[in-house]
């Protein structure tokens, strides 16, 4: 995996939203600190759950081999756990291949609303599993960019997940496509798809660091709804190889809104 990418957020916290701006200002020798944090935490995000898996095992073999009833429940927390580390294993592969080819710019026409459509209606169990709505606007028009169609789908997978994960039961996400949007933060127009939940909102400080990989605001919440706490990093990755932005607007109480930036060119 690469290391040199160090969010250098744009903080403006009057208004309320963090604009994280993916520029390299990472020395080598703190990349080297990075890749020694970044390995001591997959090891220990790994290890949580292998050693439950562990001692486990060892109770099936030992004093419950003959126990039917803790070893229908005992088998149901093992085949949790394995599952984790299975989503662990298949985000960190995610993001090595948004990496290995972070420098080729993507160069298929693809329509953005259309991707969304899709998301949305895959992801409709999920939101139905939680009574949340979903809502979409501005999704009839064609809007065409240079990107990559599968990527576009995992970032707006990532975001949508997290808008019905951490918003409340039976609340709505609202998804709306702006065409041509103006951003202070491009030089020409962009696509804006903005995703905004009715959840608990994220403490200000916390804003620009959610894109790091395995931070997660409350630890306990992320891994109770099956988080890997990589979901953030692998959506910056992408963004940052479309020369795309993350926009965070988020306030306490009221919800928070993740938008994606795409520029036409
Ligand atoms: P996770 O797998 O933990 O959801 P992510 O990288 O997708 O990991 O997100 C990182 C953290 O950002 C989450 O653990 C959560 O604390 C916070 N977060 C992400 N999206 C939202 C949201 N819509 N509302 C509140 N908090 C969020």
């Amino acid at each position: 995996l690469h290391f040199d990418v160090k969010v250098r957020p744009a903080i403006t916290q009057d208004a309320g939203y963090v604009v994280v701006a993916f520029e390299d200002k990472t020395d080598l020798q703190e990349a080297s600190q990075m890749r020694r944090d970044f390995v001591a935490n997959v090891s220990h995000e790994l290890r949580t759950p292998l050693t439950a898996l562990l001692g486990f095992i060892e109770t099936l073999l030992g004093p419950a081999a003959n126990d039917t009833d803790a070893r229908k429940r005992f088998l149901s927390i093992m085949d949790n756990e394995a599952k984790r580390m299975n989503r662990i294993v298949g985000d960190l592969l995610s993001l090595s291949r948004v990496e290995a080819d972070r420098r080729v710019r993507p160069r298929d026409p693809v329509n953005v609303p259309s991707i969304v459509r899709s998301v949305v209606q895959t992801l409709q169990p999920l939101a139905g599993a939680r009574n949340v709505s979903l809502r979409l606007e501005g999704a009839d028009a064609e809007d065409r960019i240079l990107g990559d169609q599968d990527q576009l789908t995992q970032v707006f997978t990532n975001l949508i997940e997290n808008a019905i994960k951490y918003g409340p039961n039976g609340g709505e996400v609202s998804i709306c496509i702006t065409s041509h949007a103006v951003e202070p933060t491009m030089q020409g127009p962009a696509v804006r798809v903005d995703i905004a939940d009715q959840g608990e909102g994220i403490p200000v400080h916390h804003i620009p660091r959610l894109t790091e990989r395995f931070y997660r605001v409350d630890a306990h919440r992320s891994r109770e709804m099956g988080g890997t706490g990589l979901g953030l990093a692998i959506v910056k990755h992408i963004l940052n190889r479309h020369r795309g932005r993350l926009r965070i607007e988020s306030h306490a109480g009221n919800g928070s809104c993740f938008s994606v930036i795409l520029p036409y060119e």
